[in-house]
């Protein structure tokens, strides 16, 4: 199955000069979804993964049932203020704008081995915050899934040493 037929490229969204990459039309549609996930699982599961941690909203949509599918747990990360318990955060600037991501401080146990998931990999800003939050709780990140790569912006770059698995590539 090619994944990139159920993906719908929306110029100048959310702002001019940006080709966002809309998954909702691959998620509606319930083979591709399913194929998706499972083509991920197939990437990933050699890893020692306890964990999932995905942040709001679409690394949700890819991380949860990425761990349903290889039976590990899901933890979610969020824009500041979301998260009810005690947390950590980091700010970090978005390929448009700029943020805040937070995790629970009991998200994580350390030295459990963390699988990152995310929708796509742009600039890698919001993968490496993630990164950075899982660290700051002891955990150890064992590879980041997406399942889109935009190749031009380099998001790789800020991810040395962690291995990357994506299903699909555009510049
Ligand atoms: P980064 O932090 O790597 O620059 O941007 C990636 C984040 O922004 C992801 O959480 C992703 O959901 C969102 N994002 C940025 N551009 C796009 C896009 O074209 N399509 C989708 N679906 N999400 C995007």
């Amino acid at each position: 199955m090619d994944f990139k037929d159920y993906i719908r490229v929306i110029p100048d969204f959310p702002q001019p000069g940006i080709s966002f990459k809309d998954i909702t039309t691959l998620l509606k549609n319930g083979e591709a979804y399913r194929s998706s996930i499972n083509e991920l699982k197939k990437m990933v599961e050699h890893l020692k993964i306890d964990v999932i941690a995905g942040p709001e909203a679409r690394g949700f949509v890819v991380g949860a049932p990425l761990a349903y599918a290889l039976g590990v747990g899901f933890t979610p990360i969020r824009k500041s203020g979301k998260l009810p318990y005690e947390t950590i955060e980091v700010g970090y600037d978005l390929e448009y704008g700029k943020d805040k991501l937070a995790m629970h401080t009991d998200a994580i146990e350390k030295g459990q081995n963390v699988l990152i998931a995310d929708d796509l990999l742009a600039t890698g800003g919001t993968i490496a915050t993630s990164v950075n939050l899982v660290r700051q709780l002891g955990g150890n990140v064992v590879g980041a899934a997406f399942m889109i790569e935009l190749t031009e912006l380099n998001g790789r770059d800020k991810l040395q040493g962690i291995d990357v698995f994506t299903l699909m590539h555009y510049e």
